[in-house]
């Protein structure tokens, strides 16, 4: 008999294992999911689809034809309620329960709930129905406070501009993106929204948010009342993992895998994408990204390692991400160590400029790079990174581009 192998989650991280694994072997691979919508990409939720530039069609993650020539059997629209290790079975939310030989937990996160309840007109941004429903409030002229300045809500807050809204950014931390950019493009990428005319409302925190769609006031706690028809709140995300209390699993802020992707402490059971966490091997830390490129890394290397588990591989991460706000471009490969160096190629000062910010570790290798607008200058880093390039030989080799 087949190997059977059951996916929970059919996002991207799911998908693309189930898809790997059928590539590599001849497991049977039943995939669950609690969406009922066919699987779908979430990156364009805050970007093409919010801004109208692309249609539902253009965001599924594989079609049905795909499904069915790959033999994948697709469960959605039933979550998963209880994983009994011991068993090996899961159970449904329709009473069903499913046995498997080997289990791929790929549940991903929820949006967090909002802190503030007004009537109606508060949106979350994490699913196609989110991003549905906000789209439809996004109409010229019509006012809308974002609170949280970091990529999903920095995304929004650019999508609900190219619509023609009014909009307000509101974050508590003064340079929101310095989170992720560090401090140097971080604050060169909150200027952008004020110069695409987002009233930014930065080192200021929200008090309340009252009223209802159409009519909703945002409580700033230096004293200032925001009106808004409409309020998005993206403040972060929560790992998807109430079903696997009492499993045995170890869950401390995701499910916790060792290097292969294996769940700690558990046989037949692996997790991938944004519910994993994993030791980074450059951190030296258990780590959970919440990243498209680690979901489909880790997607193909768990499934390695399920079908080939004599001649398992350590997960090796690209730790790349990438955000579209406007028409820029940002993209950050690797982590940034502390006590590393940093050099700045390119120009910050252009209109739109094109510049690559490079780290290195304390022995001056090339370890991280944040790069805006310069694409070619990415995959330039990437490889630098793999081959622990000197910073002294990428600022040689990295051709700094024209000024615009
Ligand atoms: C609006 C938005 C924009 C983004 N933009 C970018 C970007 O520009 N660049 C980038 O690198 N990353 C981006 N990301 C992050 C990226 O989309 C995620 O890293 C990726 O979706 C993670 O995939 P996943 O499959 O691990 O989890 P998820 O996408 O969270 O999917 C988990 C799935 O599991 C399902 N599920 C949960 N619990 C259960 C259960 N008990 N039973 C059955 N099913 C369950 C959920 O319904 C969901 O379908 C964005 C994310 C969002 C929300």
């Amino acid at each position: 008999m087949a190997h059977k192998v059951v996916v929970v989650g059919s996002s991207v991280a799911g998908i693309r294992t189930a898809q790997a694994l059928k590539a590599e072997g001849n497991a049977d691979v039943t995939v669950i999911g609690e969406e009922a919508e066919w699987p779908y990409d979430r990156p364009p939720l805050s970007k093409q689809l919010l801004a109208g530039t692309w249609g539902h069609d253009r965001i599924a993650l594989l079609t049905e034809a795909d499904a069915a020539a790959a033999g994948i059997e697709l469960r959605l629209g039933v979550a998963a309620t209880g994983l009994d290790t011991a068993a090996r079975r899961v159970k449904l939310a329709d009473g069903n329960v499913v046995g498997y030989d080997t289990l791929v937990i790929a549940t991903g996160l929820s949006a967090r709930p909002s802190p503030w309840q007004p009537e109606s007109g508060l949106h979350l941004l994490r699913t196609l129905a989110d991003s549905t429903d906000l789209k439809q409030n996004l109409v010229p002229g019509a006012s809308v406070v974002v609170i949280g300045g970091g990529f999903i809500g920095a995304e929004a807050a650019a999508a609900a501009r190219a619509a023609g809204c009014e909009v307000a950014l509101v974050d508590p931390v003064e340079v929101p993106m310095a989170r992720v950019a560090g401090p140097v493009l971080g604050a060169l990428v909150s200027q952008v929204h004020a110069r695409h005319g987002v009233d930014t409302r930065f080192g200021v925190g929200v008090c309340s948010v009252t009223g209802a769609a159409g009519d909703l006031t945002v409580a700033l706690d230096d004293g200032t009342q925001l009106q808004a028809a409409t309020v998005v709140v993206g403040i972060g995300a929560t790992p998807n993992v109430e079903w696997l209390a009492d499993s045995g699993l170890t869950i401390d802020n995701g499910v916790v895998c060792d290097e292969y992707l294996a769940a700690v402490g558990v046989p037949g059971v692996y997790a991938v994408g944004d519910v994993a966490r994993w030791p980074h091997p450059g951190l030296g830390t258990l780590v959970r990204s919440e990243h498209w490129t680690n979901a489909t890394d880790q997607a193909r290397c768990a499934a390695g390692n399920i079908t080939r588990p004599e001649a398992r591989v350590p997960y090796q991460p690209s730790d790349y991400v990438w955000s579209d706000q406007y028409d820029w471009k940002l993209q950050l490969i690797g982590r940034p160590l502390t006590g590393g160096q940093e050099v700045l190629v390119g120009d910050l000062e252009a209109q739109r400029p094109q510049a690559a910010l490079l780290h290195a570790d304390a022995e001056g290798r090339m370890c991280a790079a944040a790069v805006v607008n310069w694409p070619k200058a990415l995959l330039q880093c990437r490889r630098m990174i793999a081959e622990g390039a000197s910073l002294d030989q990428a600022q040689e080799r990295l051709a700094v581009p024209p000024r615009t």
